[in-house]
């Protein structure tokens, strides 16, 4: 009984060592990525549902090591989170993101909206409006070519300063969508006094079996028309095959994000796809 109380220490402490050492690793190498460009964005179109065609696209971090090897978001994401560097990186991206629409446009492309990710933690920390404000002027973009979107757990953190910022980013010109709705929190009765763009309807609504279709068929028609009566376009996320996608027109969604059509894409593969004009 002896050893084996010891060997499962023994576990429990090499597990503790390797995640502390792998957010060490994340916080040690993250500025120095920065800096040599090892942090880069993804294109992940976004579509209308019934052609396919591409009316924009969102902007989604990721890393690559010197080796090429690509490390998703969610690897370190929560670790800036977690250690108050968020906003460098989204700073960054942001950044990223309208230099790149600004060459494209001046390449004599045709403009597409790009939405970017915000971390509730910017919202606290930064002043937003005058950040998207100043990116805007600095790359000569017009607003609606910058779309921002902001969590629902955001709301539910600090409901009154989000509401704010939404109202301020708003009243500038700028889009704002609600993501991740109906992950967890619920800001339902939020809506009544807030006024937003888009709303992204989380991937779980999608998640269907024999024992409850019946139910999340209902419970999808009930946020569609809600989202319909409010006057409020969503899009999909995580549209993945055929029947969903076939569902979700017959829902009424016109909008839909997933890898059913395309999957998040790095820059040149999506300038390749995107000046192909049928798919526009
Ligand atoms: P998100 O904002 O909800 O982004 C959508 C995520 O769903 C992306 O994951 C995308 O690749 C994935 N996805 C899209 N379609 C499908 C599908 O059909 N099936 C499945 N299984 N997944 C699909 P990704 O790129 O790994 O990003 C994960 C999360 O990391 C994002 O979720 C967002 O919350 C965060 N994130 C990404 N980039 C940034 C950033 O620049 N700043 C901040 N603050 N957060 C970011
Ligand atoms: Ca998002
Ligand atoms: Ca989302
Ligand atoms: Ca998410």
């Amino acid at each position: 009984a002896k050893e084996g109380y010891h060997s499962r220490i023994r576990v429990f402490e090499k597990g503790m060592y390797s995640r502390t050492n792998a957010e060490y690793r994340v916080l040690t190498d993250f500025s120095r990525a920065l800096k040599q460009h090892e942090i880069v964005f993804y294109l992940q179109p976004q579509c209308r549902a019934s052609s396919g065609k591409i009316v924009g696209a969102e902007a989604l971090a990721r890393w690559i090591k010197p080796d090429g090897t690509v490390i998703p978001p969610d690897t370190f994401i929560p670790v800036l989170e977690k250690r108050g560097l968020i906003s460098d990186l989204d700073l960054y991206i942001w950044d990223d993101v309208c230099r790149w629409q600004h060459e494209w446009i001046k390449s004599g492309h045709t403009p597409l909206p790009v939405s970017v990710n915000v971390s509730v933690s910017d919202i606290l920390h930064t002043d937003l409006p005058a950040i998207f404000e100043n990116l805007i002027k600095k790359y000569e973009l017009e607003r609606n070519l910058l779309k921002i979107e902001i969590t629902e757990s955001s709301y539910i953190t600090n409901t009154a300063l989000v509401m704010e910022t939404v109202r301020s980013l708003r009243e500038k010109g700028f889009t704002v969508l609600m993501d991740d709705f109906g992950s967890g929190s619920s800001t339902l009765n939020m809506l009544k006094n807030l006024n937003i763009d888009v709303i992204k309807l989380d991937a779980q609504f999608l998640n269907m079996n024999e024992s409850n279709e019946e139910k999340s068929i209902q419970i999808l028609e009930s946020v569609t028309n809600m989202t319909k009566t409010i006057g409020v376009p969503i899009i999909v996320e995580g549209v993945e095959t055929k029947e969903q996608k076939d569902f979700l027109i017959d829902m009424g969604c016109r909008y839909i994000q997933g890898y059913y059509f395309y999957r998040p894409l790095p820059i040149t593969d999506f300038e390749i796809l995107i000046d192909d004009p049928d798919k526009i």
